[in-house]
């Protein structure tokens, strides 16, 4: 099985960060999934899997273009061979908001049975208390999303939206270590499960 991992925005992205915080913390969301994605990779290369990145580049890569890569991709090793997983943090309007949530394309696939298994291992991975924001009008904690890199891949594509980064809370969270390296291990582990 391939995995194609999909960090998402690129440098010029308007929006996408956390505001400054008084400690003069920021997180810009195209640097920090970035830094994510890599430590995932190092992690499935460790355990011999195969595994690819959408977007090597920087800048931001227009989605028409990332599913275009993850299509030709599935198509060489076989649309069933692959699981597209896109790596984002949340925000809200208010910087209340928290907790994390997984996303697939309307309807029941694959996807749904490989967010099921991210979903599990998020909530024992981040520590008690986390909030775990599930959509559970099908019986399943993943929320149905027309986003066109769920929609327009062909391969089982899921997106994970870890934390919001416009929560002080949340925010710090993620950039600690600690936070760094639950968000790696739900990853690496849901994937693991999943191959
Ligand atoms: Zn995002």
């Amino acid at each position: 099985m391939k995995i194609l991992i999909d960090n998402g925005h690129g440098i010029e992205t308007p929006g996408k960060r956390s505001p400054v915080w008084p400690d003069g913390a920021q997180l810009f969301e195209w640097k920090y999934t970035r830094e994510i994605a890599q430590r995932v990779a190092l992690a499935l290369q460790k355990q011999g899997l195969d595994f690819e990145m959408i977007v090597k580049e920087d800048t931001d890569v227009p989605l028409s273009e990332r599913c275009r890569r993850a299509n030709a991709i599935a198509a060489e090793v076989g649309v069933k061979n692959c699981l597209l997983v896109s790596i984002h943090n949340n925000a809200s309007a208010t910087g209340t908001a928290r907790g994390w949530e997984i996303h697939t394309y309307l309807g029941k696939s694959k996807s749904d049975e490989c967010a099921t298994i991210f979903w599990n291992e998020a909530k024992a991975i981040l520590p008690v208390g986390t909030k775990m924001r599930g959509d559970w009008t099908d019986n399943e904690p993943d929320f149905d999303s027309n986003f066109a890199i769920l929609r327009d891949t062909k391969c089982a594509a899921v997106l994970t939206e870890n934390l919001f980064m416009d929560n002080p809370d949340d925010c710090r969270y993620l950039l600690s270590d600690e936070g760094k390296a639950a968000i790696t291990k739900i990853h690496v582990q849901s994937i693991l499960k999943i191959t």
